[in-house]
């Protein structure tokens, strides 16, 4: 994931990989069509995250 400059949400790189081929990326400049302001937009991997499955994690802070 990568977070939109014009928006400040969250967007799919559209790059579907685990931890282990998350750290195999190379270190370039990618770039990712923005399904939310509709430009594509240069990022590095350092600012990419992965979208991890974290809904347990939302319920206990709902639950909170
Ligand atoms: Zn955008």
């Amino acid at each position: 994931m990568v977070k939109c400059p014009n928006t400040g949400r969250e967007l799919s790189t559209g790059i579907e990989t685990d931890q282990a081929g998350f750290d195999r990326l190379p270190r370039l400049l990618t770039y990712s069509r923005c399904p939310l302001c509709r430009l594509e937009h240069a990022w590095w991997k350092r600012e990419a995250w992965l979208a991890e499955s974290d809904a347990s994690e939302a319920a206990t802070e709902t639950a909170a």
